[in-house]
């Protein structure tokens, strides 16, 4: 089995770094102007550029989306971009409208093109139309079930890309009005509120300011509340139907989703053509997939019939990590790290290291950088922990939040 090629999402240029250092084989990001996800982070001209860059250094892909349903006022920015792109060279552009396309077809020949999940591509005549139209790869509208990407695959030769894990819209791929509706911030601008996963109250017309809730239980109702995407356990089934790229939803998301989300797939799709080792990987997998925030986990519209997408009473896991620093060298048992948060002798770490997964252990040694002692550091400091063995310069380490 062909190992598909890992991607993952780069809010920034921080939560880039982080995940090509857990193992993406490829990075998404855009600028936000451009890329329907309008607070995702900055990538103006000069950090697309050195996102390139830093990712090309590391044998790394990068894709730049250019996915906005542009309007006619849109164009001469798109011109402009398109002419950053060719210089720039990244290796493909996320183009959903059919005139972006053109655009990108005449403008920058040498850009390969990989059509959004945002064109809803959801037939095998539509794949083939885009392949015809001379794009490098189609990203699996989120609606197909595994047989109907099986059928796409069958008759086409273009590569196929699908999402396998992340945030999902309940909306027909992210077409939606009510964020637009309710918020006046448009999901097909990138600026969605969520607004589905609100708690609504029903008002009768005569009595103003009387809400009368809408209940499914004690906690309220979630008419609208998706579960989260995770295909953990199908990867090699989704390779065996014919998909080549496994995407990682969660541009918006911090760090620490985008550096742990990554390490657990890269360690499952390095696995993918060794059956016994990935089944028996699979509880640890799924135990540390609990730790990024989530609505509980759904496998989506893949199997039908599976009715597990909708989370009606709101609850999930949101644990109370977050990342403490970043290793900057390891000195014989020491690890000297960059401090993001405030760290304190007593309190919980783990390092993110393959093989280090769940041994939070206290902090009982914290020293300065010229290797006095200390019970506490703020962020931006450098200091001095002792180092599980196997850590490695740019593994991150996380904090359980103090009660
Ligand atoms: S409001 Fe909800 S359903 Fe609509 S686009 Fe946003 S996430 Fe999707």
């Amino acid at each position: 089995m062909k190992k598909p090629e890992l991607l993952s999402p780069a809010g920034d240029l921080d939560r880039m770094k982080a995940a090509i250092h857990y193992g993406a084989d490829a990075v998404y990001l855009g600028d936000p102007k451009f890329s329907l996800r309008n607070r995702a982070g900055k990538f103006g001209p000069d950090g697309l550029a050195e996102a390139v860059r830093y990712s090309h250094e590391r044998g790394v892909k990068v894709y730049v989306t250019v996915n906005i349903f542009a309007r006619n006022s849109d164009l001469p920015d798109i011109r402009d971009q398109i002419s950053l792109l060719n210089d720039i060279k990244p290796d493909a552009v996320i183009v959903s409208d059919p005139g972006v396309f053109t655009m990108f077809r005449e403008k920058a020949p040498g850009i390969d093109i990989h059509v959004s999940t945002q064109a809803n591509i959801t037939n095998a005549e539509s794949a083939r139309f885009w392949e015809k139209m001379g794009a490098r790869r189609l990203i699996m509208a989120r609606e197909l079930s595994i047989e109907e990407i099986r059928g796409i695959a069958g008759e086409t030769d273009i590569e196929l890309e699908a999402f396998v894990h992340g945030a999902v819209c309940l909306s027909y791929s992210g077409k939606c009005y009510l964020s637009s509706f309710m918020a006046s911030r448009g999901a097909n601008t990138g600026e969605c509120t969520n607004s589905c996963r609100w708690k609504y109250a029903l008002m009768e017309e005569k009595r103003p300011g009387e809400y009368f809730p809408v209940m499914e239980d004690e906690r309220g109702a979630y008419v609208m509340n998706s579960r989260d995407l995770c295909l953990i356990d199908h990867l090699p089934l989704l390779v065996s139907a014919g998909v080549t790229g496994f995407k990682i939803e969660g541009r918006m998301k911090g760090i620490h989703y985008a550096a742990g989300v990554t390490k657990v797939y890269r360690e499952a799709v390095d696995q993918i053509n060794d059956p016994k080792n990935y089944q028996a990987s699979l509880a640890r997998w799924h135990s540390e997939l609990s730790y990024y925030g989530n609505r509980g986990y759904t496998t989506g519209l893949l199997f039908p019939g599976k009715e597990d997408l909708y989370n009606f009473t709101g609850e999930g896991e949101f644990p109370e990590a977050e990342i403490a620093g970043t290793v900057l060298e390891i000195k014989g048992n020491l690890a000297k790290v960059l401090l993001r948060s405030k760290l304190a002798l007593g309190d919980n770490i783990e390092f993110m290291t393959s093989g280090c997964e769940g041994h939070f252990a206290s902090v009982g040694s914290l020293k300065h950088e010229d290797g006095i002692s200390a019970v506490s550091a703020q962020a931006d400091e450098t200091v001095l922990l002792e180092a599980l063995p196997g850590v490695r310069k740019g593994d991150l380490i996380r904090k359980l939040a103090t009660k």
